[in-house]
């Protein structure tokens, strides 16, 4: 049985009564009461049922723990497809690789664009894993949309509003990250969007916060695993690479995740981390990730969930 979570208030967004656990109010920064009062789609009164996104046949959400794996960006054939095909052996239930990323440099590399896409696609066809992507303007949701079966709104444009609703648009699943300085409010008002637009298939992302921290890269927010877990019906996963920013610290804050309550985990994996176009020093390699799918169907069976090896 899935962790059960009892509220002490009813309508958290609503903006009557306390907060949670006598905190400020969580709603003390929205606009209006009325923008507030819309904030309606995404909550547990709205559903009596936990939601359970399906990607092409792999359901997310339910006692199931999905683990979303691959490289941080499509660099080549070799490395995609390497990457499929140790995620696959390892039991991962999604193939993961950006083909458009946002980079904090404007030198550094910036993604293969459509022909990342076509090499995600043909990686789905080896490997059998359905693949998420980011988007990040208009021309790629429409470009990704015909290529992926999932769609990654990431951390700089979860405020992205007109993205949102472009991606929404499309009908395809969409994984929707935490903005890295968003209120649990605002990210709630984000999957709003989505919902609100007429798609429903919306998976929430932890991905790291900012913080005073100073020995990571963010902080990944434990914190909101189950206090969304409380508000929303939506699934809910981390992503443990973004928000240690440090191998060393994935594997036991994935195994924190799950434990906290968390429907799956997203995880970087490159075939050889040291030769990574991006993200080379979050990401694990065949070996670490292979330990962390052990580790995680341990602590899975601690916590009344389960993490079935695709294909079995
Ligand atoms: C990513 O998943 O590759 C990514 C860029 O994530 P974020 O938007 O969380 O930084
Ligand atoms: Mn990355």
């Amino acid at each position: 049985m899935p962790h059960k979570i009892t509220s002490q208030t009813s309508d958290p967004l609503v903006g009557t009564g306390s907060s949670l656990h006598g905190t400020p109010r969580v709603d003390a920064n929205l606009d209006s009461p009325t923008e507030n009062l819309a904030a309606v789609r995404v909550l547990r009164r709205a559903h009596t049922h936990d939601t359970i996104v399906a990607v092409r046949g792999v359901a997310i959400g339910g006692q199931e723990l999905t683990i979303i794996a691959g490289p941080c960006a499509v660099e080549t054939p070799q490395q995609l497809f390497a990457a499929a095909e140790l995620a696959a052996a390892s039991g991962a239930h999604l193939l993961r690789g950006g083909a458009f990323k946002l980079r904090t440099s404007p030198y550094a590399f910036s993604g293969l664009g459509e022909a990342g896409l076509k090499l995600l696609s043909e990686a789905r066809r080896v490997s059998g894993l359905p693949v998420v992507t980011e988007v990040v303007d208009e021309e790629s949701v429409l470009l990704a949309a015909a290529h992926a079966d999932m769609l990654q709104i990431g951390t700089r444009n979860m405020h992205n509003y007109v993205l949102l609703k472009q991606a929404a648009a499309t009908g395809k699943p969409i994984l929707l990250k935490r903005g890295m300085a968003a209120t649990l409010e605002e990210f709630l008002q984000a999957a709003e969007y989505i919902l609100a637009a007429g798609n429903a298939q919306v998976v929430l992302c932890e991905r790291g916060i900012r913080t005073f921290s100073d020995f990571t890269r963010n902080t990944l927010d434990l914190n909101i695993v189950p206090a969304l877990k409380l508000m929303t019906h939506l699934p809910v996963i981390t992503d443990p690479s973004h928000g240690t920013g440090r191998r060393d610290l994935v594997i036991p804050m994935a195994r924190a995740s799950v434990a906290a309550g968390a429907d799956g985990v997203l995880i970087e994996m490159h075939p050889d981390p040291e030769r990574a176009l991006s993200d080379g020093y979050q990401s694990l390699d065949p070996e670490e990730f292979g330990e962390l799918m052990h580790d995680l169907s341990r602590i899975a069976t601690a916590v009344g969930r389960t993490v079935t090896r695709r294909g079995q």
